[in-house]
C-alpha cells in the first residue's frame, strides 16, 4: 500500500497516477457530477494512447437522470473509450497500467462535500485479479442490441446473480401497439463465475 488519503488528498494522488499512466485506466464511478470538470483534462491521457473505461450508474437512477449529469456524461463520453452503464453499480475503483489500485469510498467523478477514505495499492497480481472479479474485460465489450442493432447497452444482474446486457434505447422498447419489455442478453463470462 503507498497511500491512504482522504477526500481532500485523493484528487492530487489521482492526479499523479493518471499522468503516469500509459496504458489503461479502469475506473468505476457511480455519478457523474460537477467534480468532473476538473478531472476532464486529466482524463486527456487518452491522447497520449490510455485507454479509459469507464462504469457508471445507469440514467433509471434519479441523480444520474438529471440534465446536468447528462450533459457531463456526454462530455466523458468524448473523452473516453468506453463508458458502460451498470444497473445500482455502487463499487468505488480505480485500476491504472494493471498494476495500481486505488479502492475506496469516495465516487471519483462526482464527489463533492463527503468524508472518504481511498486506498492506492501496488501489484500486477492483486490489479488483475480485481479487474478479473468485476469481469471488466467482458463488461467493456457491451454486444450490438440484437433488436435496435443499437450501441446503448447497461449491465444489469437478475435476483439470480446472472449477469445480462440490456437495450435502454427509448425507441427500441416501442412498438406501434405500445410497450414491450427490453432486449436482454445474458452475459457469458470466460472466468467461470
Ligand atoms: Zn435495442
Amino acid at each position: 500500500m503507498t497511500d491512504v488519503d482522504d477526500e481532500r488528498d485523493f484528487y492530487g494522488t489521482f492526479s499523479g497516477e493518471i499522468r503516469q499512466a500509459r496504458q489503461s485506466l479502469w475506473l468505476w464511478a457511480p455519478w457523474v457530477a460537477n467534480r468532473i470538470r476538473s478531472l476532464l483534462p486529466e482524463l486527456r491521457a487518452a491522447d497520449r494512447g490510455v485507454q479509459i473505461k469507464v462504469f457508471i450508474r445507469d440514467d433509471t437512477d434519479q441523480l444520474q437522470r438529471k440534465d446536468t449529469s447528462q450533459s457531463l456524461i456526454a462530455d466523458l463520453r468524448a473523452v473516453a473509450h468506453t463508458v458502460i452503464p451498470m444497473h445500482v453499480m455502487h463499487q468505488k475503483i480505480a485500476v491504472i497500467d494493471e498494476r495500481t489500485v486505488m479502492l475506496g469510498s469516495l465516487n471519483v467523478l462526482s464527489q463533492s462535500w463527503t468524508r472518504e477514505v481511498m486506498l492506492t495499492m501496488r501489484g500486477a497480481y492483486f490489479a488483475r485479479k480485481l479487474l478479473a472479479h468485476e469481469h471488466a474485460e467482458t463488461f467493456a465489450r457491451p454486444p450490438r442490441c440484437g433488436r435496435c442493432k443499437g450501441a446503448e447497452i447497461e449491465i444489469r444482474r437478475g435476483k439470480n446473480g446472472t449477469w445480462y446486457w440490456r437495450c435502454y434505447a427509448a425507441p427500441c422498447k416501442t412498438t406501434p401497439s405500445g410497450r414491450t419489455p427490453p432486449w436482454t442478453q445474458d452475459i457469458r463470462l470466460t472466468s467461470g463465475r
